[in-house]
């Protein structure tokens, strides 16, 4: 699948918002938002009107952005979202925030999705104690993420085991053990990403 390789920095600027996809730069000085807030390109600091169409585009992209999805994926996670019962809006940020590879950074093993996902197709995880390389792989209640034993001596696994990590409600973390449990399926207003699904569903539905 292809992947933009591209700088983040300028993604967080082109939609005007910290997306934090670089770990703990994100909550530095060193952060291009907290350093040139506007638009990359010639024209980035000026006059910003926007349509209707403009916000609700700009709404898809910056929760595709977020969670590190191309096009195609994103809008498969849409009409999957559609066909299920339920407020449609709901429904996707739910499937996009229970993917593996999201629920892994939920769960402090990872500063940022895109780290995240490697470590996933790098094989360090298991899931249910068997072993996984599929970010997109949907987790679900009861689930136990587990670093797999060959991996717990690195030292980005051992820099975790002193850690203190806050995790979203549905979800928690054992930092000794190396290992996470879903609680429960997250609901709307345990997911804090910063996007206005509404947008996103009127921008699909046209
Ligand atoms: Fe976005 Fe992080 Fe870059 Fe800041 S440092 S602009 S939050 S990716």
């Amino acid at each position: 699948m292809a992947r933009y390789t591209g700088p983040s920095c300028k993604l967080c600027r082109r939609e005007g918002q910290k997306l934090f996809l670089k770990g703990e730069r994100c909550y530095g000085g060193k952060c291009a938002m907290e350093r040139r807030a506007y638009a990359p390109g010639q024209h980035g600091q000026g006059r910003k009107k926007s349509s209707t169409y403009g916000l609700q585009l700009r709404e898809k992209q910056k929760a595709k952005r977020f969670y590190g999805l191309q096009e195609t994926q994103f809008r498969n996670y849409f009409d999957k979202a559609e066909r299920k019962q339920g407020i449609t809006g709901d429904n996707l940020l739910i499937m996009l925030e229970t993917r593996l590879d999201n629920t892994v950074f939920r769960m402090g093993f990872a500063s940022s999705r895109k780290e995240a996902r490697q470590l996933v197709t790098h094989g360090h995880f298991t899931l249910n104690g068997k072993k996984v390389d599929i970010p997109s792989l949907q987790v679900k209640a009861g689930d136990v993420i587990a670093v797999k034993a060959k991996s717990t001596d690195s030292p980005k696994f051992k820099e975790i085991k002193e850690m203190t990590i806050s995790t979203p409600e549905w979800v928690s973390m054992d930092t000794e053990k190396l290992e996470g449990k879903v609680l429960s399926m997250p609901t709307r207003s345990q997911i804090d990403t910063p996007v206005a699904e509404n947008l996103i569903v009127e921008l699909y539905s046209k």
